[in-house]
């Protein structure tokens, strides 16, 4: 564990109260500044999502010249994935919600991949089932925040392997045991099967170049968390003959336990809203949360309490206050005192079954044309 006041972050750990401005210093990437918002805004017809306009993305690598590239006649394309080891919860929705909305403000197409066989390596407790059915019904989850049909394609790992495969067998070449250790912290006993998954990870960010014979720029938004990751096929990019993926990368969603990100790992499953909690769990968790609330009524009434420190505000931060001045006012209230965090408690709770009613529709919906976005065959042998 690190010192009060140190962090660690790499794509399989995350300890530590993370500086962010530290973090994106040590690994070397650009800040989002006001310019890149306002392209982005211009971009998008004059619209940004709160993700952008709130800096919980934060951090890119290459993004401007993506952009630029996009406003030339250039478009791009999107990937994100999802390790499906048991239902989705909130702060998993981050990079999905982002990238269903440039799909629709600029009309690019998504490449999504579900990698049940990472989960199936790296999970012992899990069957080969479970991990194929978890991806499914995330599947359906995702797609059903907004998604276009007609361009929305998906990578599910143990049924596209024959579309994914030819470009595996080169990504392979290119990606060392030494590399994988340094990223991933593999160990000899670590199981082949994740070893080799490093190459599949990567091969979405070069299939539609590979497939249409030219380059084809991707923007892929993550945690920053998952830049090491990309880092590698970055490196690899070139060699390969394709482009370097540009980069988006969120913070993270403070866990509603108030320990540090948002995560269910040991079990500790009150640390996060699944999107599959009925109603009563829905409520309880949130009636426990951490909060930025003084000790007494009268106490936050006269000194006001810190929306920064608070799993609440964070959760309207980067889901339901759905306007600006919404999102302002909670806010305002929260550090003015005016607000409490019983009725900030009681609203949000309200919001949030409002959003499972309706993303339980949309899911159905979304059901009935999953299917017919998963990718079963490549473009050509080699
Ligand atoms: S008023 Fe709301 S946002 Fe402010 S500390 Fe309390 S619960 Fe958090």
């Amino acid at each position: 564990m690190p010192e009060p006041g140190e962090f660690v972050v790499t794509p399989y750990e995350v300890h530590g109260k993370i500086d962010y401005d530290r973090l994106r210093e040590q690994f070397g990437t650009e800040e989002v500044t006001s310019q890149v918002l306002a392209r982005i805004h211009h971009l998008a017809g004059g619209e940004l999502h709160p993700l952008l306009a709130r800096g919980v993305y934060y951090s890119h690598r290459d993004l401007p010249a993506l952009l630029d590239g996009y406003a030339n006649g250039r478009p791009f394309f999107l990937y994100s994935g999802r390790g499906p080891s048991g239902p989705l919860h909130l702060s998993h929705l981050l990079q999905f919600d982002l990238c269903a909305w440039f799909q629709r403000r600029l009309g690019v197409p998504m490449y999504l991949q579900i990698t049940d066989d990472e989960k199936f390596w790296a999970r012992g407790g899990l069957t080969r089932e479970e991990t194929a059915q978890w991806g499914l019904e995330n599947l359906y989850d995702i797609l059903s925040l907004g998604f276009d049909p007609k361009r929305t394609h998906t990578f599910f790992d143990s049924r596209s392997i024959a579309a994914l495969y030819p470009l595996a067998i080169r990504v392979a070449r290119k990606i060392t045991f030494s590399n994988v250790k340094a990223v991933f912290g593999f160990t000899p006993s670590t199981n082949i099967g994740l070893v080799f998954y490093t190459a599949l990870q990567s091969v979405p960010c070069f299939w539609p170049s590979w497939a249409e014979g030219r380059a084809v720029p991707c923007l892929v938004p993550c945690g920053i968390d998952q830049d090491p990751h990309f880092r590698l096929t970055r490196d690899i990019a070139e060699g390969l003959g394709y482009p370097k993926p540009a980069l988006l990368h969120s913070q993270m969603v403070p866990g509603l336990l108030g320990e540090g990100v948002m995560s269910t790992t040991g079990g500790r499953t009150d640390d996060a809203l699944y999107l599959n909690d009925p109603p009563p769990v829905v409520e309880r968790k949130l009636r426990a949360a951490f909060t930025g609330g003084r000790a007494t009524v009268e106490e936050q009434r006269r000194l006001g309490a810190t929306p920064e420190v608070c799993s609440i505000w964070a959760l309207w931060k980067t889901r339901f206050a759905d306007t600006e001045a919404k999102f302002q006012e909670i806010t305002r209230t929260c550090r003015s005192g005016e607000l409490l965090c019983g009725d900030c408690k009681g609203e949000l709770i309200e919001r949030v079954h409002k959003f499972y009613e309706q993303h339980a529709v949309a899911r159905d919906k979304a059901k009935s044309w999953a299917e017919s976005t998963i990718v079963t065959s490549a473009p050509k042998s080699i």
